[in-house]
C-alpha cells in the first residue's frame, strides 16, 4: 500500500520558526515529532489534524527523530496507550530525569571552563533548565536502532544519524525515496552540532564530525525527497550538503588562520567568529566552535595546550 506523508507545520517559540510534524497512515497511525508543549502550538496542532479529518485519539504512536524540545513537547498530549518509539538516548530527555539533568550541569561546568569560558554563577543550571521549557514528561515504549523496520510502516528503514543530537534518527522508505529526516538537513538553517552530556562511562562525542558522517552517508542513499523537520522539502540534497560542507571548511579555515596568527581559547575563538551572536547564544555557538575544533584537531592541523586548567589551541 503506497501511503501518504501528511505534513503538519507547528509554531515554536524558537527562532528556528515552525517545527513540522508528519503523520503517516499505514498498518498504524503515526506521527513522526510533535512540536513543543505551548498553547499555540496545541491549538495548531489540533487544528491541522482535524483539517485531514484526524484526532489526537486517532493516534496510535509517536516516532522520535530526536529528544529536542521543539519536536517531542507534544507528547504530553498523548493518550496513555499511544506507543512512544525512538532511539534509547531520548530517554533521560523526554522524562526529565533529574539525576541526568545534574549530570548535564556536573558535564557542563567544568567543561566550560577548560574552554574558557567566563561563566557567572548559576549559568549552567540555567542553560540545562532552559532546554527543558517546552519539553514534556514521557517515556519511550519501544527502543528503535540503525537497521531496524518502523512498526505498522515496515518499509520504512531506521537510520541512526547522530551530530545534531546524539538520540537523532531518519526514516528512509527506499520503494519511494521518501526520507523523514529531522533535523539533519534543513534549507533554512545549517542544523548545529550540539553539545551534549556523555552518558555514562563514555566520553564527550565529537557531534561536527558525527554530523559529516551523517551527511556523507545521505549522498550514498537512494533518496528522492527530504521531509525536514523545519523548512521546506529538500528534492536536491546533494548541492545543500555540499553548500552545508563548503561553508564548514570555509569556518575551519577561518579558525585555522585566527590560530596561526595566536593561540586562543575555544571561547576567543567563538567570539572572534560570532562576534553579535556568541553572547545570546552561548551555547549554540560554542557548539559550532567545539565542533570546529574538533576537526581540526583531527586533521592533525592544530593542538591543545593545557595552561592552569584552560586550554589553549594552535595551529601546527
Ligand atoms: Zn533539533
Amino acid at each position: 500500500m503506497k501511503e501518504n506523508i501528511i505534513q503538519l507545520s507547528i509554531p515554536t517559540p524558537f527562532a528556528v520558526g515552525d517545527v513540522h510534524a508528519y503523520v503517516l497512515k499505514g498498518e498504524a497511525v503515526t506521527l513522526v515529532d510533535c512540536g513543543p508543549m505551548t498553547e499555540e502550538a496545541e491549538h495548531a496542532f489540533v487544528t491541522q489534524l482535524k483539517e485531514h479529518r484526524l484526532s489526537i485519539d486517532d493516534i496510535d504512536q509517536v516516532v522520535l527523530t530526536h529528544h529536542h524540545a521543539d519536536h517531542v513537547g507534544l507528547l504530553n498530549l498523548m493518550k496513555l496507550h499511544v506507543r512512544v518509539i525512538g532511539h534509547q538516548l531520548n530517554e533521560p530527555y523526554i522524562s526529565q530525569d533529574p539525576v541526568f539533568k545534574q549530570r548535564q550541569v556536573d558535564f557542563m561546568i567544568p567543561f566550560f571552563q577548560q574552554l574558557g569560558v567566563p561563566l557567572r554563577q548559576n549559568e549552567c543550571e540555567k542553560m540545562v533548565k532552559q532546554s527543558y521549557t517546552y519539553s514534556c514528561t514521557s517515556h519511550v515504549d519501544e527502543i528503535i536502532k540503525e537497521g531496524d523496520r518502523l512498526s505498522g510502516h515496515e518499509h520504512f528503514f531506521v537510520m541512526e544519524t547522530p551530530g545534531h543530537a546524539q538520540s537523532h534518527l531518519s526514516f528512509l522508505d527506499e520503494r519511494t525515496g521518501n526520507f523523514i529526516g529531522g533535523d539533519l538537513l534543513l534549507t533554512t538553517i545549517s542544523s548545529n552540532p550540539l553539545m551534549e552530556a556523555p552518558y555514562e562511562g563514555e566520553e564527550r562525542q565529537k557531534s561536527l564530525l558525527q554530523y559529516k558522517a551523517s551527511l556523507n552517508r545521505l549522498l550514498r542513499l537512494p533518496i528522492k525527497t527530504i521531509y525536514p523537520g523545519h523548512g521546506q522539502l529538500i528534492t536536491s540534497h546533494h548541492e545543500l550538503i555540499e553548500e552545508r560542507f563548503k561553508k564548514q571548511e570555509k569556518r575551519a579555515n577561518t579558525m585555522y588562520q585566527l590560530l596561526k596568527q595566536k593561540e586562543m581559547t575555544a571561547f576567543h575563538l567563538c567570539r572572534k567568529l560570532f562576534p553579535v551572536m556568541y553572547e545570546e547564544a552561548l551555547f549554540l555557538t560554542m557548539s559550532e566552535t567545539v565542533g570546529q575544533l574538533d576537526v581540526l584537531l583531527e586533521a592533525g592541523q592544530i593542538e591543545e595546550m593545557p595552561k592552569d586548567g584552560i586550554v589553549y589551541y594552535r595551529a601546527n
